[in-house]
């Protein structure tokens, strides 16, 4: 028998209309990508996604087409969201610093109808354009007095474009499981893969992001929405936010220390979210000008381990909750956060602080359990590594037209993260299954060594990569980017870490380089490294 209850599909526009209708006052604020602050409120902006969404119509857009944006977080690109969504169409984010093949790869791939492009990324496509067959035309995020002379086939400025229409045009009806959103990952290994979200998974997502003990989100709250709308979903922010009734603030391309502060100030943020490299901008601003955080409450670290002295300096020299948390693009993308609990409020504030340096723990609709490599679950010690698995309504099952299921036989995703979980349910990520370090049998977590090094005066940067070893199968090198102007060698490194880590994690030889290779989602490039490094012998 099924239950009486209304049949109410989860389709993404009602989030904007239940934010429009109940918090329409509410701002979005935008450090626009032509220069100056812009203000709308949430009813205007769902006026505005009406107009997207009708236009789209009149260029013969149509369910399952796939529309891409190539943008920063602005107003416009949140309008832009929801009217292709609000059309059954699929919007399709484009990550901007991937490399020029993959972006071919990836347009071609999806097939692309129509791009959203802001100002600075024109000429990224400029240089492509021969490639993508597919794409019709280019609707260049800035109004006319801003539009560039630009050789895209068929470009209009996206202000000309939407004014061409009104807002009278009704959301399109569809089943909840629609594809609404497409994000390919950044294809460390191989091609960029897609991960397509529904509706129903993009709504019910927000709806956990904003769980009490997961970001947390009220109407009272102002939120800095700096982790990009073109990687991973942008944190479920583009939906939680509208869904709680919250301000948004949005930083389009100023990520320095400088501009983000300026914004915490200026609009009073109470939460933010963004990786690590962008507090670190942060925490030197503040420290290089004396500035406190007198407005900000929360701030979530995620997309890399978060080091341990960024969350003494935001918790004690600022007084701001830090969330550590971790997730990925196929994971829409949350999958913990390091709230503390009841459990946990037995504890001293520096058991507290230690305890957030793990990933944390689940929210109520995500599953996780770690298995050894004949995918027998390990007990929750808080010791035991092994491979972490994943389950739930908003994990991927398999990537836009790749024929093969990526769950094992009984339903789980394999993250490629190594990790343990402890007694209270907190989980750790200890590595990369591609990068762990086989030493005599055992696992060394280079995130753990990393993490440690980092905390060593004069080092910027550290990647700890495994190398052959006649004895031990593998040994541990630790590469380091030195802070500017600093001289910091490998005793001092060594001399540093003694005590920090396990005797048998030492790291057999200390290297320094200029610069440390990433991806286009900032995650240390350690293929490259282990390439790099190949010939390298140890001392010992
Ligand atoms: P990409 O496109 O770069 O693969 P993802 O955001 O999907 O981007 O990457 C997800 C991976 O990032 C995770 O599987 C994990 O290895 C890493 N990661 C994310 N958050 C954390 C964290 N807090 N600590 C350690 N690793 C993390």
């Amino acid at each position: 028998m099924l239950g009486l209850m209304q049949d109410y599909p989860l389709l993404t526009h009602t989030i904007l209309d239940h934010g429009a209708l109940n918090h329409g006052e509410r701002e979005l604020v935008t450090r626009s990508v032509e220069g100056p602050i812009r203000r709308c409120t949430l009813a205007e902006l769902r006026s505005r996604a009406l107009r997207v969404a009708k236009a789209l119509e009149r260029e013969g857009v149509k369910l399952g087409d796939r529309v891409a944006t190539m943008a920063w977080n602005t107003e416009r690109h949140v309008e832009t969201w929801y009217g292709v969504m609000g059309l059954g169409a699929i919007c399709h984010t484009l990550n901007p610093r991937l490399f020029a093949e993959q972006l071919d790869y990836i347009i071609n791939h999806a097939e692309d109808d129509i791009v959203f492009v802001d100002l600075t990324f024109v000429p990224v496509l400029e240089a492509l354009k021969q490639r993508l067959g597919t794409v019709r035309k280019y609707v260049v995020l800035t109004d006319g007095a801003h539009m560039p002379n630009t050789s895209l086939p068929n470009a209009v400025a996206y202000e000309d474009w939407i004014a061409e229409v009104d807002d009278d045009f009704s959301w399109k009806h569809f089943d909840e499981n629609t594809a609404a959103a497409l994000c390919y990952t950044s294809g460390t290994t191989g091609n960029p893969k897609g991960v397509l979200y529904s509706h129903r998974s993009n709504v019910l997502h927000a709806l956990m992001a904003n769980q009490p003990d997961v970001f947390g989100l009220r109407s009272e709250d102002s939120l800095l929405a700096i982790v990009p709308m073109f990687h991973a979903n942008a944190w479920a922010l583009a939906f939680s936010v509208p869904a709680a009734g919250a301000k948004m603030v949005m930083p389009g391309a100023g990520m320095d220390g400088a501009s983000i502060y300026e914004l915490l100030d200026s609009e009073r943020v109470t939460a933010t979210a963004a990786v690590p490299t962008v507090w670190l901008g942060l925490l030197q601003y503040l420290e290089q000008t004396g500035k406190k955080l007198p407005y900000l409450k929360r701030v979530v670290v995620g997309g890399a381990a978060c080091p341990p002295m960024m969350i003494r300096k935001f918790e004690l020299d600022y007084d701001v909750e830090l969330i550590h948390g971790w997730g990925m693009t196929e994971m829409s993308p949350i999958g913990t956060t390091g709230n503390m609990k009841h459990a946990t409020s037995i504890l001293d504030r520096e058991a507290q602080l230690k305890l957030k340096e793990k990933q944390g723990r689940t929210p109520y609709l995500v599953e996780m359990k770690v298995v050894d490599d004949d995918g027998k679950e390990i007990p929750r010690d808080g010791k035991s590594a092994g491979h972490l698995l994943v389950k739930g309504p908003c994990v991927s099952k398999g990537y836009y037209r790749l024929e093969d299921s990526v769950l094992t036989a009984d339903g789980w995703f394999d993250t490629g993260d190594i990790a343990n979980i402890d007694e209270l349910g907190f989980m750790q990520i200890t590595d990369r299954d591609k990068d762990v370090i086989k030493s005599g049998g055992e696992w060394i977590s280079s995130i753990d060594v990393e993490n440690a090094a980092v905390g060593c005066p004069g080092v910027a940067e550290a990647a700890v990569i495994g190398l052959p070893h006649p004895k031990w199968t593998e040994r541990p090198l630790l590469i380091i980017k030195r802070d500017d102007g600093s001289a910091v060698d490998a005793d001092e490194v060594l001399a540093y870490l003694d005590g920090k880590i396990a005797k048998w994690w030492m790291p057999n030889d200390v290297v320094f380089v200029d610069e440390i290779p990433h991806t286009a989602t900032g995650k240390i490039q350690k293929m490259e490294l282990r390439k790099q490094f190949k010939d390298f012998q140890f001392s010992n």
